[in-house]
């Protein structure tokens, strides 16, 4: 079954964007990679150049974004780009960019995602790996708590739980593949709030943070024209960041992961922890039901602004 082979992309494409954290212009090329080579980044700004693979053993921050490093080569918020990743199935490709932060796009991983159907997939003649996770693993930190169990598929149960009243709880469950990744996850944005852009911004974060690249929450109300895209779109960004983060283990997990408050910190401890003892997982080959559509075809007016800048 084709799915269930490793994919890179048929050819190069570029996209230019300025950084969330830092508010500057950052040009970015994803190209094809060989079989098990996994998703790897490269700054062409910086000698000498060294390829960062993007693994959890080479995360170096997770404070406000997912950052990756080796020596003075770091790369930043990579979630959303990892997240395209993983929900594209592209299991290997090379990121080249000539600046410290992946851009920020629309604040989700569709232009990402436009940009890789953009490519085009290639399959490759080498079965996927995947991480079956064998027995549960939990991960708490303060209020927030993340586990992960057995299952057959890739299943997402998160709930948040903010002090907002446009927020409040919300909760998302249900298996991730590519087509319900595409329509029920991809979209949905970033999101912060204006008193804390304001803080993040006087303490030179969130530079290049705007309305085009964030959801931005006042006391009561969504400040972006045109409001949200989903109604829960804040918890589905969250499982947005999860995907991307998890896919650090370098192949697509199967196994249900059900969190409450959960951000990037808890996400890199419960990918360490799974990693850490050999009973929790097993490296499997796994037959995947091919995708039935494509899932471009109903959006559009919104893939055509969102490549607008490819
Ligand atoms: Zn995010």
């Amino acid at each position: 079954m084709n799915s269930s082979l490793q994919h890179t992309l048929k050819k190069s494409v570029r996209f230019v964007g300025i950084g969330l954290h830092t508010g500057k212009e950052v040009r970015l090329v994803i190209k094809p990679a060989p079989v098990n080579s996994g998703i790897r980044f490269v700054r062409k700004d910086v000698e000498p150049k060294v390829l960062i693979p993007a693994r959890i053993q080479y995360v170096t921050d997770v404070r406000f974004a997912t950052t990756i490093g080796i020596g003075n080569s770091t790369v930043s918020t990579i979630e959303h780009l990892m997240s395209a990743f993983a929900g594209a199935g592209i299991d290997n490709a090379i990121v080249e960019l000539d600046g410290p932060e992946v851009p920020a796009s629309d604040g989700s991983a569709y232009s990402f995602c436009v940009l890789l159907d953009k490519a085009g997939k290639k399959e490759q003649k080498q079965p996927r790996r995947y991480l079956k996770i064998l027995r549960p693993v939990t991960v708490r930190n303060g209020d927030s708590f993340i586990c992960i169990e057995p299952c057959s598929n890739m299943k997402v149960t998160l709930e948040i739980d903010f002090n907002h009243p446009l927020i409040a709880k919300q909760r998302f469950s249900g298996v991730l593949d590519e087509q319900s990744y595409i329509e029920k996850i991809s979209r949905a944005r970033t999101f912060g709030f204006l008193k804390e852009v304001e803080m993040m911004q006087a303490n030179g974060l969130a530079l290049g943070g705007s309305l085009d690249n964030a959801v931005v929450l006042s006391e009561h109300s969504v400040l972006n024209e045109g409001g949200l895209r989903f109604p829960d779109e804040f918890v589905k960004h969250k499982v947005l960041d999860l995907v991307g983060d998890l896919y650090l283990a370098g192949m697509p997990i199967l196994g249900h992961v059900k969190g409450f408050k959960t951000g990037h910190m808890v996400h890199s401890q419960l990918l360490q922890a799974i990693l850490s003892n050999s009973d929790n997982y097993e490296v499997t080959e796994k037959e995947v039901p091919p995708v039935k559509k494509s899932f471009w075809a109903a959006q559009g007016k919104e893939a055509s602004a969102a490549v607008a800048n490819i």
